[in-house]
Order: C-alpha cells, then sequence, then structure tokens
C-alpha cells in the first residue's frame, strides 16, 4: 500500500548532501531530508558561512508533480549564481534574481532550457557536488 504524501504526517530523517562548488571550491550545499513512511524529499538550500536552522515544522513544501533543483544563473557570480528551486516537468518557473528583476524561463522535462541558466536534479546528485 502507498503512501499518500499529501496526508502524510512525515517522519523526516535526514537524507544527504549536495555540495554546490563554483571553481572547485565549496560555496554551498543542499541538504535533503526523506520521510521515512512516504519517502517524499525535503531540501534546504545553505550558502556557506550562513547558519541555517533546521526547523522541521517548517520544512519546505513541493507539491507532488515537483522536483528540487540547482538553478545555476550564469551571468552572476558566487553566491548569487545558485538557487534551490522547484522544476515541474514542463512549463515555465519564475526566478526572481538578484538585481531584483522577475525572469520567466522555460522548463522542459525537469530542466530549464535557457542560454543564461542551468540546472541540475537533486536526485540524481546526492552526496555528490554540482560543478556550477
Ligand atoms: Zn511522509
Amino acid at each position: 500500500m502507498s503512501v499518500d504524501t499529501e496526508t502524510c504526517k512525515h517522519q523526516i530523517v535526514y537524507f544527504g548532501v549536495t555540495n554546490v562548488n563554483y571553481n572547485q571550491r565549496t560555496i554551498g550545499s543542499v541538504d535533503v531530508w526523506r520521510c521515512a513512511i512516504c519517502k517524499k524529499r525535503f531540501c534546504e538550500e545553505k550558502q556557506l558561512g550562513i547558519d541555517s536552522i533546521v526547523d522541521y515544522v517548517g520544512m519546505p513544501k513541493i507539491d507532488p508533480d515537483e522536483k528540487w533543483a540547482v538553478l545555476v544563473r550564469k551571468l552572476f557570480k558566487g553566491k548569487d549564481r545558485w538557487k534551490l528551486v522547484r522544476l515541474k516537468q514542463n512549463g515555465t518557473i519564475k526566478v526572481e534574481n538578484p538585481d531584483d528583476k522577475v525572469i520567466e524561463l522555460p522548463v522542459k522535462n525537469f530542466a530549464v532550457d535557457d542560454p543564461n541558466h542551468a540546472s541540475f536534479l537533486i536526485d540524481d546528485h546526492i552526496n555528490k557536488a554540482i560543478e556550477i
């Protein structure tokens, strides 16, 4: 019997980490938790040097048809270069850039389709590093 991820009273356990590297230096990471019952995954963005407190009550939400991903903004540097996002299989994603402009990017098959951006699915990079 499968468990409905939307009605499950999640029991969240630490699952792994995805490191974000820039010029072969780790500049941040995404912590990944998973519900032991329904296997739904929860992610939290961590910028190096900025403390964040884990708060299970405030676990970021994700819809059943979305996947966690690291969005790479090729036009920006350092911590502005990446952001944790949720991607649908197809459609668009609205992203607020560091310059406060909101842009809309096309998404195809859980990947952004734009020359100035790239994306990496967290599911494919658990306990691995992403070079951005
Ligand atoms: Zn659950």
